[in-house]
């Protein structure tokens, strides 16, 4: 390992249970570190609750020194310990990157600390802090290109990058949500293999949505994947002119953070077609449940909303975005609204119109309807496909004026419009 380590001593706050977990190996003789990104965030002032450490001791050795271990990627040398504080922590062994196909890197155990890091993807992610004698282990300058706000691949970029083209999308997560500069060798390298992304497995590149659409802010992200033209490669469904694609990421980033799928969703309205979708989602590996919830309110974003102050239009509205996805499709709209700097108070109002006049439950499906197949027979009515496009013409009459919605009313509309003089 390089000679030009940096070495710094400062203290980070590190959980209890993980100094004790550290110390338990470092007294069974294993070297024992803080990595990844719970390291780097701590730098950056951020806190979270996953700390990873990284271990001389192999996974049965770890396995056996802790009472309570779960095989969590034993495959790859990670073993769960949970620790005093009932939080179950990554523990791996060290390891080194093997030879790859650019889809997944194949490792190997190491033997040291300074090769574990150096299989890491970005100098950010590749600082290791000793929680027992508050030591830093930097050797490719990651704590310099934090206070600088730079991204740079450890080692010959090319290289790392064809070990596992997934590090060209983590990069550009990266660097948007801690607001970097991609080194100019960097960004060169990554630019050139951004083709390759098409490589990856969809659950890989779903995977880093969801992480991209976790950041406050996954606009600059967003913009990263733009900017290297990794989106045309990863989501080519999603084909925006310059002007709008602005206001889409700012309705991304206007949609809560609470509810990612609903982000992703926001994203996915931009895809030209429900048919592009469902395809997309597929290959995304969503389940069918949300791909399903995807379609929908795709779908119910585009209908237009109507005006609050008509009580019909609102029915109308309700009946065609469907009573489950109109929460979302307001929570939607309102994102959308925010994104293009629109009139959130115009909105407002029809967010509430349509709000209490879900809440006064007027009928909107057919199911609602005070007749049925059964009362158009009952009735004296030859059932056949006619039966589907009676009920429907009924449920329009009903949602404009939901005093309609007796039997005898109904009974009486069919009887005028479907059997007068021309049945
Ligand atoms: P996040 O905040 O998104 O969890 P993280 O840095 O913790 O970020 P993880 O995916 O949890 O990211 O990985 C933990 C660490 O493992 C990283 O910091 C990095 O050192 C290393 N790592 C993860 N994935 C890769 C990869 N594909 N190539 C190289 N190193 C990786
Ligand atoms: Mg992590």
């Amino acid at each position: 390992m390089s000679g030009r380590a940096a070495i710094a001593h400062l203290k980070l706050s590190v959980p209890k249970a993980v100094v004790e977990i550290a110390r338990k190996l470092e007294d069974a003789g294993f070297e024992t570190w803080c990595v990844g990104g719970a390291v780097r965030d701590a730098l950056l002032g951020l806190r979270r609750a996953d700390w990873d450490l990284a271990t001389a001791a192999r996974p049965d050795r770890v396995r056996r020194l802790f009472r309570r271990t779960y095989p969590i990627g034993v495959e790859f040398g990670t073993v769960g310990v949970r620790g005093g504080d009932g939080v179950v922590y990554e523990v791996t062994s060290f390891r080194r990157d093997m030879a790859t196909d650019g889809r997944r890197a194949v490792i190997e155990y190491a033997d040291t600390i300074e090769e574990d890091l150096a299989r890491r993807d970005f100098t950010i992610n590749a600082i290791a802090y000793h929680p027992l004698r508050h030591e830093l282990k930097d050797p490719f300058g990651g704590l310099r290109d934090l206070e600088r706000r730079v991204l740079r691949a450890v080692g010959h970029p090319l290289t790392r990058f064809e070990e596992d083209y997934l590090r060209i999308l983590r990069g550009l997560r990266f660097a948007g949500r801690f607001d970097m500069t991609i080194e100019p060798g960097t960004w060169t390298a990554l630019r050139e293999r951004v083709p390759r992304l098409v490589r990856l497995s969809g659950e890989r590149v779903r995977e880093e949505l969801l992480k991209v659409v976790a950041d406050p802010q996954p606009s600059r992200a967003l913009n990263l994947y733009r900017g290297a033209s990794a989106l045309l490669v990863v989501y080519p469904e999603i084909q925006v002119p310059d002007e709008e694609w602005e206001r889409l990421v700012a309705a991304v980033d206007a949609a809560r953070r609470s509810r990612p799928f609903l982000r992703i969703v926001m994203l996915f309205t931009a895809v030209s077609s429900l048919d592009a979708l469902e395809e997309m989602m597929r290959r995304l590996r969503f389940s069918n449940a949300e791909s399903d919830r995807a379609l929908t309110l795709k779908a119910a974003h585009a209908v237009d909303l109507p005006d609050p102050s008509d009580a019909r239009a609102v029915r109308r509205w309700l009946g065609r975005v469907g009573t489950e996805a109109v929460r979302d499709t307001v929570r939607l709209h309102a994102a959308s609204v925010r994104g293009r700097g629109g009139d959130i108070a115009a909105f407002a109002r029809v967010a509430r119109a349509a709000l209490t006049t879900l809440r006064q439950r007027p009928p909107l499906t057919l199911a609602e309807l005070a007749i049925d197949g059964d009362d158009l027979k009952e009735f004296g009515l030859q059932p056949g496909p006619q039966f589907a496009e009676i009920l429907k013409d009924c449920l329009e009459r009903v949602i404009d004026d939901p005093g309609m919605n007796t039997r005898e009313r109904l009974l009486q509309y069919v009887s005028e419009r479907w059997t007068g003089p021309r049945g």
